[in-house]
């Protein structure tokens, strides 16, 4: 495979294109033109658009399938130079509002949430992606694709800023190297300036890789993919406990660097009558004391032959209310794509098979 002109920084660009200033037209194009080819970058010489499409290709990803949800929410489907498929999400979190005249007054937001493996090796029992198995890490590329081509498919323009959660098929810190870099080809003032803490890295919680982005102290947000207050249920769900337990993970959580004004989320997926009750919640209550924390509850998102149950409203409220009251921050993630299966891995699950 070609390496991707999106695989690349600002300032990795200007060593490889001569002389340097080039680059920041590359950018440009790319990124406030968005151009779909090489030969549409008008004011660089001939030499020069033979030299990059020789040498790299522009966009790493073609866009094979998109699903509408009722809700709003657009599914996309994505397929690489070698062939394998990927998907990203474009959640539109508040609608635009309009004057009386139809002018609009407030722009809508939009949250993308994008793929960082193809596969994962994690193995959740919850989750699709894990049924996949294993192919690839992505490229940086690949990853600052994902939200460029949503932005062009979406007409969202180019100083329009979203957000990015990694919370798409595969596991983050298990491909540290590319997604930091991508977080940095996201982050560049050239390009779409996507601000760190409009980052999110959502992961099953590799304590040692929590530790070296901490390290890195690139200012993203962190989301820990929780889902149990007890190792064994843990591990049940997620076997990567057994090498990383729920204590090491609220370590590493508390050594990591967190802008004063932003928490730390905890997501927390409920299963029916396996850990929807009080007895949890208190428990989740005493492991986050002293740590700057937001809960997200989220629904399970059943597919078919899925081992696990929705949780009631009820015991949803129940849950949420009582972290609320005993000081823990918590919010209910509507499961937004249900009808077209936007959790991670599924509308890949119904193409493949198809
Ligand atoms: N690997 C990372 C990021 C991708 S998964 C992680 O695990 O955090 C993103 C989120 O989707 C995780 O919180 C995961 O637990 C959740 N998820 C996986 N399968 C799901 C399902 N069937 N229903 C609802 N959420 C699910
Ligand atoms: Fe991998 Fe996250 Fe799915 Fe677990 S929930 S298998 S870590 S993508």
């Amino acid at each position: 495979m070609k390496p991707s002109l999106l695989d690349l920084t600002l300032e990795e660009l200007s060593k490889e294109v001569k002389p340097s200033f080039r680059a920041k037209q590359i950018y440009n194009w790319i990124y406030q033109h968005y151009v779909t080819d090489i030969e549409q970058m008008k004011n660089l010489p001939k030499a020069l658009r033979e030299e990059l499409r020789e040498r790299f290709v522009l966009h790493p990803l073609k866009i094979v399938q998109v699903q509408r949800s009722s809700d709003g929410s657009k599914k996309y489907l994505f397929v690489a130079e070698d062939g394998l498929t990927i998907e990203s999400v474009l959640l539109p979190m508040k609608p635009e509002i309009r004057d009386k005249s139809g002018k609009v007054i407030k722009e809508s937001k939009y949250t993308i949430c994008v793929s960082s493996q193809v596969g994962c090796k994690i193995g959740c029992s919850f989750c699709l992606t894990a049924k996949s198995g294993f192919k690839r890490d992505l490229t940086p590329g690949e990853i600052v694709a994902q939200i460029l081509l949503l932005k062009m498919d979406n007409e969202i323009a180019p100083n329009r800023r979203v957000n990015v959660v990694y919370m798409g098929m595969g596991e983050p810190l298990d491909n540290l190297e590319n997604v930091t870099k991508a977080i940095k080809v996201l982050n560049e003032s050239n390009g779409l300036a996507i601000g760190m803490r409009r980052q999110t890295i959502s992961t099953s919680g590799l304590s040692h890789q929590i530790k070296r982005l901490g390290e890195m102290d690139l200012g993203v947000l962190l989301a820990i993919s929780l889902h149990a207050v007890d190792d064994a249920l843990r591990e049940e769900l997620m076997p990567i406990n057994r090498a990383y337990n729920i204590e090491s993970i609220i370590e590493a959580v508390r050594e990591f660097p967190i802008d004063q004004r932003k928490r730390v989320m905890f997501e927390y997926l409920v299963l029916g009558g396996l850990n929807d009750d009080i007895k949890s919640a208190k428990k989740l209550v005493k492991l986050l004391h002293g740590i700057k924390a937001k809960v997200n509850l989220i629904y399970f998102n059943p597919y078919p032959g899925s081992p696990y149950t929705r949780p009631s409203e009820e015991k949803m409220e129940e849950f949420k209310s009582y972290l609320n009251s005993h000081g823990v921050i918590c919010t209910i993630r509507e499961s937004k794509g249900l009808d077209i299966s936007a959790a991670c891995g599924q509308l890949k699950e119904q193409h493949d098979s198809a």
